[in-house]
C-alpha cells in the first residue's frame, strides 16, 4: 500500500509533528512481509520533556473550558477519524498484520464510537448531590481534573488503546502524553494529528514515539507528569507503579490476561465452539481477553475439540490486505518465536499438539506465508493445569482445552490463574450462569458470548490483571479527583465544635 502519504515526524508536541532529537533509528515493520513501513528517531529524554512541557503548559486552559466546549472538540474529533476511517484501517494493519476486516470492522469504528461516547461523557461527570449534612454546612463534591497524564500504550491495538488512553484523560480536562509501543506508532501519531485538526488546543494530545526503558520511564518518572495509566503486561506493570511511587503518582494499570472460557454440559455445542475459535484467534490471539483456556464439562469435552480443530483448519492465513484472510502475521518474527516456544515447551512435557505448532508455508491466495511473522492457529490438549501453557500468557493463537466433572472443579480451574481480566460461561441454566458470574474473578464475564466489548461499559482486571477501568462513565472516575467543599451556613462566631478546644470558655 502507498504509506508516503503518512507525514512524517515521529513525536506530536505541542500540535505539531516533529522528528525530534532522538538519534536512535528505529524500523516500524510489517510482519506480513518484512517491508519496513517507516523509519523514525526513537524519542529521547528532551523530547519527552518538550511533550510534557506542552502538556502542562496547554493543561490550566483546557481544564477550564466548559465540558460543552470540550464535547464539541470531541465531537470534531469523531468526525474527522470518520473521513479517514480507511486511512486508518490500513495503517493498522500495516503496522500490525492484522486483517483488514479487523482493523475496518473493529478497530476503527470502535475508536469512533468511543470518541462519540466520550462527547457525551465530557457533559455529564457524576457525584453526590450538594446538601447539609453536617446540619450547618452546604457540602458539595467537585470532580477535577488531575493535571497531566502520561500514558504507556501496547502494540496489539495500538489505535483503540490511543483512544482508551486519551478520550476520557482529555474529556474530564487533562492533558495527556501518550507513549505508544515502539513497534507500533503510527495511528497514534495519526490520532494526534486528527486532534490537532478537530480544533483540540496544541499541547492537549501530545505523542512521543520511544523505547520502555528510556522513554517510557522517563515519563513515568516526569515530576510533571501527576498520574501514569499504563497498559501492557503485567511485569513492566510492576515496574511502572514502583517508579510511580516515589513522586505518589495516580497509576491506572491494564495488565494481561489469560482468559478462561467454561463450557457446562447443558451449553449449545456448536456455538461454544464457534465462540471458542473466533475468541482465540481474533488479533491472532493477541488481545488480553482472548479466550486462552477452554474448561469443557466431560460429556461434551471430545466433540469440542473435535469442532474446534476443524474450524481451525479452515482458518484461512493470507495476505492482511485482503478481506477473505482470517489470520494475519503476529505482530514481529520475535514475537511469533516467544509463541512457538511455549508450544515446542508444551510438547517436550507431554501435552498433545492438535492442530498447528508450526508456522505455515503458503496462504490461501497464494501469499508466501514465509516472509511473515505467521503462525498457525495451534489446539492443545492433555496440558496440566500447573504447566506453562495454562498458566502463562502466551499471546498468540493458541487454544489450550481441558476437560473438568464437577461444576465446581470447572469454576475452581478457571480461577486458577494469577490473571483475572475476562471470562465466559457457556450454559443455557440460568442459576449456572448466575453463579459462574458471580465466582468468576475476573473484570469481565461473559454469558454465551466472549469478546465484545462497548463504550457504555467498564473494561480491566481483576488479580495481576491490575486495576481501573478503561471506556464508560467510570473511567472518567479515574482521570478526575474528588474535592468536597463546605460552606458555614450559620455565620456563628463561636462554632459549637469550638468546645473541644475551648471548652466552656
Ligand atoms: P509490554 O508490557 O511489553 O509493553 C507495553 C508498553 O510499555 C510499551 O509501550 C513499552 O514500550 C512500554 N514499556 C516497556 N518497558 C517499560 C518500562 N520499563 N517503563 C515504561 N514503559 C515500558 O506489553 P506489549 O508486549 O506491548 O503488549 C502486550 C501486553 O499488553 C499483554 O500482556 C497484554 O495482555 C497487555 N494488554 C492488556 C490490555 C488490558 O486492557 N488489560 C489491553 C491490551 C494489552
Amino acid at each position: 500500500m502507498d504509506l508516503t502519504s503518512l507525514s512524517a515526524g515521529a513525536h506530536h508536541i505541542a500540535g505539531r509533528l516533529t522528528g525530534g532529537t532522538g538519534t536512535e533509528p528505529f524500523q516500524v515493520v510489517n510482519p506480513a512481509d518484512g517491508s519496513v513501513v517507516r523509519e523514525v528517531l526513537l524519542a529521547s529524554a528532551s523530547d519527552v520533556d518538550a511533550a510534557v512541557g506542552a502538556a502542562k503548559a496547554a493543561q490550566p486552559e483546557w481544564s477550564g473550558a466548559t465540558p460543552g466546549t470540550r464535547a464539541q472538540a470531541l465531537l470534531k474529533l469523531a468526525a474527522v477519524l470518520e473521513e479517514r476511517a480507511g486511512k486508518f484501517a490500513r495503517v493498522e494493519t500495516a503496522q500490525t498484520g492484522k486483517p483488514i476486516k479487523l482493523s475496518s470492522e473493529f478497530d476503527v469504528p470502535g475508536t469512533i464510537d468511543n470518541t462519540s461516547f466520550f462527547a457525551g461523557a465530557a457533559r455529564n461527570l457524576e457525584g453526590r448531590a450538594a446538601g447539609e449534612y453536617s446540619g450547618d454546612h452546604t457540602s458539595y463534591v467537585r470532580r477535577e481534573a488531575i493535571g497531566v497524564v502520561g500514558s504507556i500504550a501496547p502494540w496489539n491495538y495500538p489505535l483503540q488503546m490511543a483512544a482508551w488512553k486519551i478520550l476520557p484523560a482529555i474529556a474530564a480536562g487533562n492533558t495527556i502524553v501518550l507513549k505508544p509501543a515502539e513497534l507500533t506508532p503510527l495511528t497514534s501519531l495519526m490520532f494526534a494529528e486528527a486532534c490537532t485538526e478537530a480544533g483540540i488546543p496544541d499541547g492537549v494530545v501530545n505523542v512521543v514515539t520511544g523505547a520502555g526503558r528510556s522513554a517510557g520511564e522517563r515519563l513515568v518518572r516526569h515530576p510533571d507528569v501527576a498520574m501514569v495509566s499504563f497498559t501492557g503486561s503485567t511485569a513492566v506493570g510492576r515496574r511502572v507503579a514502583e517508579l510511580a511511587t516515589a513522586t505518589v503518582k495516580r497509576t491506572h494499570l491494564e495488565l494481561g490476561g489469560k482468559a478462561p472460557f467454561v463450557v457446562f454440559d447443558d451449553a449449545d455445542l456448536e456455538a461454544a465452539v464457534h465462540g471458542a475459535v473466533a475468541g482465540a484467534l481474533i488479533n491472532s490471539g493477541q488481545d488480553c481477553t482472548a479466550a486462552t483456556r477452554a474448561y469443557v464439562q466431560r460429556p461434551l469435552y471430545e466433540a469440542f475439540v473435535a469442532g474446534v480443530a476443524e474450524l481451525f483448519a479452515g482458518i484461512r492465513l493470507g495476505d492482511p490486505l485482503n478481506p477473505q484472510t482470517d489470520l494475519g502475521p503476529l505482530v514481529s518474527y520475535t514475537h511469533r518465536d516467544r509463541v512457538a516456544g511455549f508450544v515446542e515447551r508444551a510438547r517436550g512435557y507431554g501435552a498433545t499438539v492438535v492442530t498447528g505448532g508450526r508456522a505455515p508455508a503458503k496462504g490461501h491466495d497464494g501469499t508466501d506465508l514465509t516472509l511473515g511473522a505467521y503462525y498457525l492457529p495451534t489446539l492443545i490438549t492433555g496440558a496440566a493445569q500447573d504447566s506453562e501453557v495454562v498458566q502463562g500468557e502466551i499471546f498468540g493463537p493458541v487454544l489450550v482445552v481441558l476437560p473438568f466433572d464437577s461444576d465446581e472443579e470447572g469454576l475452581r480451574l478457571a480461577n486458577d490463574t494469577p490473571y483475572g481480566l475476562a471470562a465466559s460461561a457457556w450454559t443455557s441454566n440460568v442459576h449456572r450462569s448466575l453463579r459462574a458470574t458471580r465466582e468468576i474473578a475476573a473484570g469481565c464475564v461473559w454469558v454465551n458470548d466472549h469478546i465484545p466489548i462497548i463504550s457504555e461499559m467498564p473494561h480491566g482486571g481483576y488479580k495481576s490483571s491490575g486495576y481501573g477501568k478503561d471506556m464508560s462513565q467510570y473511567s472518567l472516575d479515574e482521570y478526575t479527583q474528588v474535592k468536597h467543599v463546605m460552606y458555614d451556613t450559620t455565620a456563628v462566631v463561636r462554632k459549637d465544635w469550638h468546645r473541644t478546644v475551648f471548652g466552656d470558655r
